[in-house]
C-alpha cells in the first residue's frame, strides 16, 4: 500500500484539497492508479447535515453519499468515481465502533479511543484504499489521504495517531511506502515573507510523530529563494523538499506549478514508484 498524506498547519482552508488533487493528478500522469480519502474530524456522520454557509454545499457521490466538497475535486482532477466510504468522519468511525460494542464484538473489554477508535480508522483506510475507482476495476496503486483541519487540533488527535501507526507499518514493508506533504502558510507582512509559522507547524508535525517529506508553502506570490533556504534549514529538510504554492488564476494550474518544482520526482523517490511494474496500457 502506497500512501500520500496531505496534512496542514498554521491555518485551515489553506489549499490542502487542491494540493492533494494535484499530487494525485501528477501520479496519474506517471501511469499509476490513484484513489483518494478525505478525513473530516467532525462528529457529523456525513456532510449532508452541515451548514452550507460555513462549509459550502456538500458533494453528492454516485452512491448517494453526501460528502465534503474535496471529493468533487478528487473526482474531477483524477477522473475517478468515489464512494461514501472515501469520506471518513469522526461520526462514522464512532458509529462503527459503537455498533460493534453493542453487538458484543468487544465483550469483556473496555472500549477506548486507543486502541479501538484508532484501529477502526486504520482498518477503514486499508479497506477503502483498495476499492477500485475507475473502469479498469483494478486495485489502486496509490491512495492520497487528506487530513482536514490542522495538526494539533484536539479533534484530529485519534486520526493523527492512526496515521503515525500507519506510517510506522508502511515504511517497514518493502512493498509499501508513505509520503507526507505538509501544507503550511507563509504570510507576507510589510513586504517580508515570514517563515516562523511554518517552523512551528513542522515542529508540531514532528512532535505528533509524523515526518515531512515535502513542505508545501501557500503564499500570495512566488517565494524568494532565501525563504525556501530558511525553511529547509530550520525544518531540517533538503532544499528540494520545500516548494511554494502561490495563488494562481485558476486552481487547475496548480498541478503544473507543483510539477515545475519537481514534485513528481520527489514522489517517485519517496513512494519507490519505480518498483511498481506498469503494464503496456499504463505506460
Ligand atoms: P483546504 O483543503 O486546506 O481546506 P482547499 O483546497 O479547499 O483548502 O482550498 C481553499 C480555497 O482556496 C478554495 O476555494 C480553493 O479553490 C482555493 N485555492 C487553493 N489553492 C489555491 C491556489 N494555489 N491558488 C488560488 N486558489 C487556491
Amino acid at each position: 500500500m502506497r500512501v500520500v498524506l496531505v496534512s496542514g498547519g498554521v491555518i485551515s482552508g489553506i489549499g490542502k484539497g487542491i494540493i492533494a488533487s494535484s499530487s494525485g493528478l501528477l501520479l496519474k500522469t506517471a501511469g499509476l492508479r490513484v484513489t483518494a480519502i478525505k478525513i473530516d474530524p467532525y462528529l457529523n456522520v456525513d456532510a449532508g447535515t452541515l451548514g452550507p454557509l460555513e462549509h459550502g454545499e456538500c458533494f453528492v457521490l454516485a452512491d448517494g453519499g453526501e460528502s465534503d466538497l474535496d471529493l468533487g475535486n478528487y473526482e474531477r482532477y483524477l477522473d475517478i468515481q468515489l464512494t461514501r466510504d472515501n469520506n471518513i468522519t469522526t461520526g462514522k468511525v464512532y458509529q462503527a465502533v459503537i455498533e460493534k460494542e453493542r453487538r458484543g464484538d468487544y465483550l469483556g473489554r473496555t472500549v477506548q479511543v486507543v486502541p479501538h477508535i484508532v484501529q477502526q480508522i486504520n482498518d477503514t483506510i486499508e479497506r477503502v484504499a483498495k476499492i477500485p475507482v475507475d473502469d479498469s476495476g483494478a486495485t489502486p496503486d496509490v491512495c492520497i489521504i487528506e487530513l482536514g483541519g490542522t495538526i494539533g487540533d484536539l479533534e484530529s488527535g485519534p486520526f493523527v495517531e492512526a496515521l503515525v501507526q500507519l506510517r510506522h507499518k508502511l515504511v517497514r514493508d518493502p512493498e509499501s511506502s508513505f509520503f507526507n506533504i505538509h501544507v503550511s502558510f507563509v504570510p507576507l507582512i510589510h513586504g517580508e515573507e515570514k517563515t516562523k509559522p511554518t517552523q512551528h507547524a513542522i515542529r508540531q508535525l514532528r512532535s505528533a510523530g509524523l515526518v515531512p517529506d515535502l513542505v508545501a508553502c501557500r503564499c500570495d506570490s512566488s517565494l524568494d529563494d532565501s525563504t525556501i533556504k530558511k525553511i529547509a534549514f530550520s525544518c531540517q529538510v533538503d532544499l528540494d523538499q520545500v516548494i511554494g504554492v502561490h495563488d494562481m488564476e485558476t486552481i487547475y494550474q496548480v498541478p503544473v506549478l507543483l510539477e515545475e518544482q519537481g514534485l513528481l520526482k520527489l514522489l517517485r523517490k519517496g513512494l519507490q514508484l519505480d518498483n511498481i511494474p506498469l503494464d503496456a496500457s499504463r505506460k
